[in-house]
């Protein structure tokens, strides 16, 4: 039999996408733990923010809880995720005895740092970031209550009222869009000339490439399709990075979820997935379209990536 021809697409792969360094190590933290221990292995919230990684995990024996009293009185571990906690989660769990493994990304515990460094100084510090965010809630938690001040927007700077404006500090969320952040630095800066940045910014190398790889590829298709769950920062600012590249996006965690009103009728495309997105996923989407398309892939690399970092230290010594 003849077979139908399928319509051309040409697919731009983003070069890095999925994937990041912190991601990887809190998935393997979890695994491990699991060889270790044997199930089950508690992990406060999502580990990342990808459903695909949390149902593999839970079908490994991981039970996910979005708070310690959710963990009843054991031995088993309990693991907190790449996104950081506040310094009472951790105290919380010493305080029960619970084994505690932190999985928060060395990227975001920098920022933690950073931000206690500067009130111990006596600094106040503002924090750019998109509220409610677990990373958020976490930064703001290594300070006491109140300490940190919260600015989302460029709008939030001309509405703060601070008792002391020349002892200033900001920090900011890893997963910011960086075209976003840089006006609200700017902004910042603008109102509180004095104020003190980090030395390199704190949104991510990961974020920073991801975003940077969409914003090439963008330009040169008719639509771009983001890998990543709907709660994940640094997916949604993919899928924003590419609307503004001119791109129509849309942020799908399976091929169940492709819209085929945008994406059925069209002859080039661009495809990057968020730091917590795994590959599989990537290769689902591709077999999605290579069904209804005679597809050519191209691989558009803008960076290299070969950040790695070691395991938390409970887990590094196993035979
Ligand atoms: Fe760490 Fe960046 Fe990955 Fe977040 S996105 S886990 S900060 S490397």
């Amino acid at each position: 039999h003849p077979r139908p021809t399928k319509p051309p697409l040409k697919i731009l792969l983003c070069s890095p996408r999925g994937f990041c360094a912190g991601v990887v190590r809190a998935i393997d933290a979890v695994e491990r733990a699991l060889a270790k221990f044997g199930p089950p292995v508690y992990v406060r919230h999502e580990i990342v923010h990808n459903r695909y990684v949390v149902e593999s995990l839970k079908a490994k024996g991981a039970v996910f809880v979005e708070e310690l009293d959710e963990i009843p009185n054991t031995n088993a571990p309990v693991i907190f995720s790449a996104h950081g906690v506040a310094k009472a989660v951790s105290a919380a769990a010493a305080g029960r005895g619970l084994l505690a493994i932190d999985a928060t990304c060395p990227l975001v515990t920098k920022v933690h740092r950073e931000a206690e460094i500067h009130w111990r100084r006596g600094r106040r510090v503002l924090l750019v970031g998109h509220s409610g965010h677990p990373e958020v809630v976490g930064t703001m938690g290594q300070l006491p209550e109140g300490a940190v001040v919260l600015v989302e927007s460029v709008e939030d700077i001309g509405r703060l009222k601070l008792d002391d404006e020349t002892n200033l500090a900001y920090v900011t969320q890893t997963t910011l869009s960086l075209d976003d952040s840089q006006e609200i630095v700017s902004a910042l800066m603008r109102r509180f000339p004095k104020i003190i940045g980090p030395h390199k910014e704190d949104i991510c190398y990961a974020t920073t490439n991801r975003q940077a790889a969409v914003k090439e590829v963008a330009p040169h298709v008719q639509a771009v399709i983001v890998v990543g769950s709907p709660n994940s920062s640094n997916s949604q600012r993919l899928r924003e990075v590419a609307e503004r590249a001119g791109a129509p996006a849309q942020l799908v965690q399976g091929r169940g979820e492709i819209d085929w009103e945008i994406f059925g009728s069209i002859s080039s495309l661009g495809i990057t997935a968020g730091a917590s997105a795994p590959e599989v996923l990537v290769e689902e989407i591709m077999d999605a379209f290579a069904e209804r398309y005679d597809i050519v892939v191209e691989t558009i690399s803008s960076a290299d990536e070969n950040v790695s970092f070691p395991l938390p230290k409970e887990l590094r010594a196993i035979a």
